[in-house]
């Protein structure tokens, strides 16, 4: 009864700010908001959506949830797929009318959006003025936002040379969960004389407190980002492996790395059973296939001129073709209607439109991702621990739902020595196979944590295995609480992640020995 009198008048004052049109208690808002792309997880319906448009409005309302003691999710494009940006009771922040861009300068290098503009939007407007973030975002680019990029601490296309998404971020402008409703800005901008054009030397660098932090540490309300002059030549070639050898892998991104250098601007390698798998299903088959002897490496090179651009694919091709190692390859070899360019006219619908096309091989299924980052050298370890795991573990999958190993060998490289390993576990979308697949996703993200790899989106799924793998020492945990504490004194602002409850909840509980 007192739960629903609070709510009741938390919506009247939050109505009263934003209008009825942003504010809903509505039982089909619920139902819409109650998941992310994770159907791994039951639908969890927030008591109240509100959708505002200001740093001014979002600072109101955590005023008003601090007053009536309700938590609060933020949520940008709920493209996530660990359960991070849903909100079982409570209020969900939806963020995306915050999608202005406030300035680009292309004197200084940098822009302002609000956190809640899409990497889409954001991209077409930055192309017309010849200037890019680097960073082209995620696979979900077209619906995912800025904040949720900084808050998963993203990695995306180009990410090869630009790094995560908190690597272009300058600064931040952003909400603390506090009953005051504090508005605090980072990096250079928190010299309120100065403009944002850098990050560090102004204080410590307290932007990196919302990096990551899956929406646990205050709300991003606007973004100041880095931007580059977009390179106007850029060239993309496909490269098969002449077996399916993970070692060869290792040796030939190495050397791309060391001579091609600064040219390099994408590295990725998609497994075999990709090419299998689209080969068996698409509508246009060419009348003769090659046969699929390993995975693919996918090599996207930029510079400023065309000959700098020449002399870096000659370069390619003669790590790529040394000795019989790899043989080029081209798309339609596999599929007539996967037409993607040669030349460096390419475009932002080709990078997410593809990797649409790619990530739809996997069957309707609830997808659980293990993406991980590992050191670069350790790159053939862990792609064999990973396999070995799915063997041993076998009996625990959920019935008739072997581990569905598409992505587990889908690299991405990143700048110094990391790359990323691409992953993720199938089951079915049914109440019943719900706790033993989480069981098990949870279960493989702690082996994952325990041979050293280190995740990115964290949500609720990923950042609890790691707590319960016991990756945090008592140090760290308690660092941790108390710098939440000191921006989030009343713990409203996304409970659950990291297994934190309460202030007071000792995370040990949750321990597991595997
Ligand atoms: C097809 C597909 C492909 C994908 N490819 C990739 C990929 O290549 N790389 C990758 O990293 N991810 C990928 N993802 C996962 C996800 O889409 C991205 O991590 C994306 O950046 C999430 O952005 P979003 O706006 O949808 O965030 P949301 O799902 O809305 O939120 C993500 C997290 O950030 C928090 N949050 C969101 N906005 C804010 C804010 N303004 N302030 C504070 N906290 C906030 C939320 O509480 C939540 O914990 C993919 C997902 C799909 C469905």
């Amino acid at each position: 009864m007192l739960k629903i009198s609070k709510v009741k008048n938390a919506y009247k004052e939050i109505e009263d700010i934003l209008g009825s049109d942003f504010v809903s208690d509505k039982d089909f808002m619920k139902a819409a908001y109650s998941r992310n792309v994770d159907p791994a997880f039951p639908d969890r319906w927030a008591d109240i959506i509100v959708k505002p448009e200001s740093t001014e409005e979002v600072s109101e309302i955590v005023k008003i949830a601090n007053k009536y003691k309700i938590h609060m999710v933020p949520r940008g494009g709920g493209a996530d797929l660990v359960g991070g940006s849903v909100s079982e009771g409570g209020i969900l922040l939806d963020l995306t009318r915050m999608n202005q861009i406030h300035e680009i300068n292309v004197d200084d290098y940098y822009c302002i959006v609000g956190c809640g503009i899409t990497w889409g939007s954001m991209l077409s407007e930055l192309q017309k003025k010849g200037v890019t973030t680097g960073i082209l975002g995620p696979g979900s680019g077209y619906s995912a936002t800025i904040g949720g990029g900084l808050s998963n601490a993203t990695v995306g296309f180009s990410s090869t040379k630009y790094g995560l998404t908190p690597d272009i971020c300058l600064g931040v402008e952003a909400v603390l969960p506090n009953p005051e409703g504090t508005i605090v800005r980072t990096g250079a901008a928190s010299n309120q004389y100065a403009t944002p054009f850098c990050r560090y030397g102004v204080s410590p660098d307290f932007t990196g407190l919302f990096m990551g932090d899956v929406g646990t540490m205050g709300i991003k309300c606007k973004a100041f980002l880095r931007l580059f002059p977009d390179p106007p030549y850029k060239v993309r070639r496909y490269y098969m492996l002449a077996k399916d050898d993970y070692s060869q892998v290792f040796k030939l991104a190495h050397k791309m790395r060391k001579e091609v250098g600064d040219g390099l601007n994408d590295l990725m390698v998609w497994p075999t059973i990709l090419f299998n798998l689209l080969s068996a299903q698409v509508v246009n088959k060419p009348s003769k296939r090659p046969k699929i002897t390993g995975p693919v490496f996918s090599v996207t090179l930029d510079a400023t001129d065309q000959r700098i651009i020449d002399v870096y694919l000659e370069k390619t091709n003669e790590i790529m073709l040394k000795d019989d190692v790899t043989r080029p390859f081209e798309w339609q070899e596999i599929d007539l209607d996967m037409v993607l360019s040669t030349d460096w006219k390419f475009t932002l619908k080709e990078e997410f439109n593809f990797f649409q096309k790619y990530i739809s091989t996997a069957p309707p299924k609830s997808s659980m991702t293990t993406c991980h980052k590992v050191a670069i050298s350790r790159l053939n370890e862990s792609v064999q621990k990973g396999v070995q795991f799915n063997i041993n573990n076998s009996k625990e999958f959920p019935p008739k739902n072997p581990p569905y190993p598409v992505f587990a060998s889908f690299l991405m490289f990143l700048p110094n020595g990391n790359c990323v390993i691409v992953g993720g576990l199938g089951g079915d979308n049914t109440d019943e196979n719900r706790e033993i697949q989480m069981n098990i996703w949870h279960k493989k993200i702690r082996h994952q944590v325990k041979y050293g790899a280190a995740h990115y989106w964290l949500g609720e799924s990923i950042s609890q295995s790691i707590v319960e793998s016991g990756a945090y020492t008592p140090e760290f945990m308690q660092f941790f609480k108390d710098m939440k504490k000191a921006v989030d004194p009343n713990f409203l602002l996304s409970p659950n992640k990291f297994h934190m409850y309460s202030y007071d909840h000792d995370y040990t509980e949750h321990l597991v020995e595997d």
